[in-house]
């Protein structure tokens, strides 16, 4: 199994998909589907039934029901896009044997190294096999080492039909780096009564719930006027800025917050004296803090208008998607489930909520209740990311306990 997962990841990875969010299509880069038909051709390949590929790149797949026994349908999902921070192109994974838990010197020629004083999680890994990159680009574990355990694990079902399931259907989709994952993914096609994507980091990493996530543009208008004869007539749009931010809880910010705890984050400004933009993300678990905090933005615009005339500044809020608990925490033996599938395995669950979200977040919102699991990646999304092979077949093999679970417990 190892040999299979080594194959397919290196293999995806060397396939560029980054997303970009300046583009409106889906998937945001033509790009996606070189990956997108690859997988579709390997889907038949290991014999799954009913692939299919939509006109937006959601690629689904069915492994039929081996079973007279009613069990409800469950999905897997992975996306194949890789993050927009890090550079894709021309990913050359390297395959560390063996590893003795020293420094990785990852590029001689450019002095790369993945330390152990930085990064101290490399010493769970002594004795694994390691896959990292060159120094110059991501991994892209982040997400395809989820398609390779999904892909691995179907294909160790079709070969022992004696381990008796239900219906599975598993999916990859395009674009969950840059928020759009699941906006065209058709839930009723799917067919699946819950689901899990196998999306997160390091061994037993079990999250069902996430942030609750708005995006706010703020727009402040001044007036230049030459600096030699400005004297009551410019506004500083840049200044408003600054004392705007000022009005925020300072100590709200993602550098100082953690576990439950919520922020504002200014993510960008673009400032003239005319004209500046500042964009902020607000992030919180809980729902009545979370409308709070919009609330809290909304009044000091307010108190910035009134103050320096109204129309001075813009405020658009737009929700981008919310705390998945409130509609797994139902339906939570699903993540209990997933819970015992490890407990067999000997993999400590380790259940924290995500600070982020991933499209469990927006599909148990369209009404397929999705927690997430470990993929057994680290340092997602820059040159440091790396995964142990030995964790990547543990998650494969959780996939495949929660797949018997759910025949065995008979859960509904
Ligand atoms: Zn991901």
């Amino acid at each position: 199994m190892k040999q299979d997962l080594i194959q397919r990841l290196t293999t995806y990875v060397k396939i560029d998909t980054q997303s970009d969010p300046r583009e409106s299509s889906t998937p945001s880069t033509a790009k996606q589907w070189d990956l997108l038909n690859l997988l579709a051709e390997e889907l038949k390949e290991i014999g799954m039934d009913e692939v299919s590929i939509d006109e937006n790149g959601y690629l689904m797949a069915t492994l039929p029901s081996n079973t007279e026994k009613p069990i409800p349908t469950i999905g897997f999902l992975a996306h194949v896009d890789t993050a927009t921070d890090f550079t894709g192109t021309n990913v050359q994974p390297q395959i560390v044997e063996k590893y003795e838990g020293t420094d990785l010197l990852l590029n001689e020629k450019l002095n790369i190294v993945l330390s152990l004083r930085e990064f101290p999680e490399l010493s769970n890994y002594i004795g694994h096999t390691l896959i990292t990159t060159d120094g110059t680009t991501l991994l892209g574990a982040d997400n395809k080492a989820g398609i390779s355990e999904i892909m691995t694990a179907m294909h160790y079902l079709l070969q022992h039909p004696e381990i008796k399931h239900g219906k599975i259907r598993v999916a990859f989709t395009p674009d969950e780096e840059i928020g759009r994952g699941p906006h065209k993914f058709d839930v009723e096609a799917f067919g699946a009564k819950y689901a899990y994507t196998v999306d997160g980091g390091p061994l037993g990493e079990l999250q069902f719930e996430s942030f609750n996530a708005a995006g706010a543009r703020v727009v402040i208008n001044g007036t230049n006027v030459h600096p030699g004869t400005a004297k009551n007539k410019m506004v500083n749009s840049i200044k408003i800025a600054m004392e705007l931010n000022r009005m925020l809880p300072l100590d709200e910010a993602p550098e100082f917050t953690a576990g439950y705890e919520g922020f504002f984050h200014l993510m960008n400004l673009d400032g003239s004296v005319e004209k500046t933009v500042m964009d902020y993300i607000i992030r919180d678990h809980d729902r009545v803090k979370f409308d709070e905090r919009k609330k809290l933005l909304t009044r000091v615009v307010n108190e910035v208008n009134a103050k320096h005339g109204s129309g001075t500044v813009t405020l658009e809020i737009e929700d981008q998607y919310y705390n998945m608990g409130e509609k797994i925490e139902p339906v939570r033996h699903i993540v209990d489930i997933a819970q015992k599938a490890m407990n067999r395995l000997d993999i400590p669950a380790i259940i924290e909520p995500i600070r982020g979200g991933t499209d469990g977040s927006q599909l148990s919102y369209m009404g397929l209740p999705t927690p997430n699991i470990f993929t057994g990646g680290e340092n997602f999304h820059g040159k440091y990311e790396y995964i142990s092979v030995d964790n990547m077949e543990k998650a494969t093999h959780t996939i495949i306990e929660i797949v018997k679970l759910f025949e065995s417990e008979g859960a509904e």
